[in-house]
């Protein structure tokens, strides 16, 4: 399989870690249901190809997601192997949380908005209220021991509201760090932004005090700005980025086909960058090629497609 020929860029950091969300993010995102044993193997491929961190499934009331209402079955099957603390589930309310604990999970994530819109729209709260309602989850979460993630939605725009203040992230992304979590993950819901709002976000976070180290960003390609906004990021010390392999996962908002920054893509940037992954991106490939054929349709990732022609 051909590779990029390495060329160490040396703005970018040494080691970066993926934190892959294709099982989540981009199942709940696909029209197919996919039955949990292919879900389960799908998790296993991935761990098999080096992807050091992978958010399983979600605890989401299955009336609102229908995709992931087996996460109890597909965690089952994974086996004590499926929920370590390097595999996060997400947890919308105490209810998903208890869910969650049952089956033993080391890690979750929750999930608040950049604007009152989508709060109300995806949360049916406002912003203030959706962060009382996650206090009692991150203390429990944190109490049992387990590693907590706050993404933030809709942090570069939206799209009822338009473009969104930097302050005004930043206030949503403290407000749910400050309730303990440990990782920040930057969601550009729409993937609107471009890389100078990037840089600037990052640093209204560094001024407002939070370590560049805890933030994560996740980016989509609906203009094409998914990897050119993950690079602008690693440039300012992000270390942690959010992919789906295969580029798995549309974007219910934003109408369009192109989703999730693909994990291939990242990871063929990386590495041509002298970046480590520990990611084998060959077997990384074959797995998003026979993941496309239970989902019947072809992969979003130019990288996959490249790659998969030979
Ligand atoms: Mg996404």
């Amino acid at each position: 399989m051909r590779s990029p020929q390495v060329q160490r860029d040396p703005g970018l950091p040494p080691r970066v870690t993926i934190y892959e969300v294709g099982a989540r993010d981009g199942l709940q995102n696909e029209k197919t249901l996919v039955p949990a044993s292919i879900k389960a193997e799908f998790i296993r491929r991935l761990a098999a190809a080096g992807l050091p961190v992978i958010e399983t499934t979600s605890f989401v009331n299955p009336q609102w997601v229908p995709q992931l209402a087996d996460a109890a079955e597909v965690l089952s099957q994974l086996g004590p192997a499926g929920v370590t603390v390097d595999r996060p589930v997400l947890v919308p309310n105490e209810r998903g949380l208890d869910r969650a604990l049952e089956c033993g999970v080391q890690a979750i994530a929750i999930f608040g908005s950049a604007t009152e819109t989508f709060a109300q729209k995806n949360l049916g709260r406002s912003m203030a209220e959706s962060v009382a309602m996650f206090a009692p989850v991150v203390t429990q979460a944190r109490a049992a021991g387990l590693w907590v993630r706050a993404y933030v939605s809709m942090c570069f725009g939206d799209p009822w509201e338009g473009d969104v203040p930097v302050g005004q992230v930043v206030d949503a992304a403290t407000s749910l760090m400050d309730l303990g979590c440990q990782e920040l993950s930057l969601g550009d819901t729409i993937g609107v932004a471009t890389t100078g709002h990037v840089r600037d976000v990052i640093e209204g976070l560094d001024n407002a005090g939070m370590n560049r180290d805890a933030i994560a960003v996740h980016f989509h390609d609906t203009y094409g700005q998914a990897l050119a906004n993950t690079l602008a990021a690693l440039r300012e010390g992000v270390t942690t980025v959010d992919s789906s392999a295969g580029g798995l996962g549309g974007c219910p908002y934003a109408k369009s086909a192109t989703g999730n920054l693909a994990t291939e893509d990242l990871v063929w940037a990386l590495h041509g960058a002298g970046v480590s992954t520990g990611v084998d991106l060959q077997a990384l490939v074959d797995t998003s090629v026979w993941m496309s054929r239970q989902l019947g349709r072809p992969s979003a990732s130019r990288v996959v497609t490249a790659l998969a022609r030979g």
